[in-house]
């Protein structure tokens, strides 16, 4: 990322090598791009989407075993940009087909990109449900504190007193606090990144990946084209980095507290535990992908609608 908080999306060296069948196959970034990029210079989104290129690549995982469902919002662009399998439906919707997706083929990694419109103002009540049921998903809010596409009304988590053209006066709400919904919602894994640091938005992701049941990363994505307010500079005053070799990550009332900081946000991974995702606890141990219909069973249904 440049001065001016430009990001050099092609040119980087980043490769990785995985067996495509029988042929062995090397993988770049660039490789991973789909449509030009239309995301305003120097929006967070760009960070981010670097993030989550790397990590795809550094996990040694076949792309085709990605599945990201996309959110309505500037974020929901990446549908376009990329070149993995995706999907972007209606607003606020993207964690239900996310948990579908995931229920009927556990073996895919289910990403959701939303934004913080999309996931805690239309989509509020779906994120809180999927937290509770620990379903096996990563949920990653391009947090920019606005609607960035809709050219700049103010989002669930818009600070108290935010001015846009929806609230000249200022917003009389408090905010939704992602990171404390989240965790009092039954989240296993709940992490928080910058935007303008794509190394540590990479190993969040990754981790985020790895845990079994719901994970959330919340990133700090500045939209400097209509939030005025929360910019790089801002955030770059405020956040800071959890010690891992002092921060308890077990301790859930101490990531409550990091939560609610007013003064300071903790990046890292707050919060994580280890519970059965809801496929375990379901005992959904087989995918239904692949499988024909059970004729008998499906026998036996329809006798009933005779
Ligand atoms: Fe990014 Fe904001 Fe531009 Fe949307 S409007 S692309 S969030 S800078």
């Amino acid at each position: 990322m440049s001065d001016d908080h430009t990001v050099q999306v092609s040119g980087d060296a980043s490769t990785h090598t995985y067996d495509e069948g029988c042929a062995e196959r090397k993988l770049t970034l660039k490789d991973l791009d789909a449509e030009k990029i239309t995301w305003c210079p120097g929006c967070g989104n760009f960070g981010i989407f670097i993030a989550i290129k790397k990590a795809i690549l550094n996990l040694g995982i076949d792309p085709s075993q990605f599945y990201f469902v996309y959110g309505i919002g500037c974020h929901g662009h990446m549908v376009n940009f990329l070149d993995v399998n995706g999907f972007e439906g209606l607003h606020g919707r993207a964690v239900p087909v996310a948990v579908g997706a995931k229920l009927a083929n556990s073996r895919l990694k289910t990403i959701v990109i939303t934004g913080d419109g999309d996931c805690l103002g239309e989509g509020l009540n779906h994120f809180v449900t999927a937290a509770r049921g620990n379903q096996d998903i990563t949920v990653v809010i391009h947090d920019n504190q606005v609607y960035g596409l809709t050219t700049g009304q103010t989002s669930p988590t818009s600070d108290k007193g935010f001015k846009s053209k929806s609230t000249p006066q200022g917003v009389i709400e408090r905010p939704v606090n992602p990171l404390a919904l989240a965790l009092t919602s039954g989240a296993t894994f709940v992490s928080a990144g910058f935007a303008g640091d794509i190394r540590q938005l990479q190993t969040l992701f990754e981790q985020a990946l790895t845990h079994t049941g719901f994970s959330l990363l919340n990133v700090y994505q500045p939209c400097h084209t209509y939030n005025k307010v929360n910019t790089y500079d801002w955030f770059r005053d405020r956040v800071y980095k959890l010690d891992e070799s002092t921060h308890d990550s077990s301790d859930f009332h101490n990531a409550v507290k990091l939560a609610y900081d007013p003064e300071k946000l903790a990046t890292g991974v707050l919060f994580q535990a280890e519970h059965p995702s809801y496929e375990q606890d379901a005992k959904l141990t087989e995918s239904i992908v692949g499988k024909g219909p059970n004729k008998e069973a499906l026998g036996r249904l329809l006798e009933n609608f005779k």
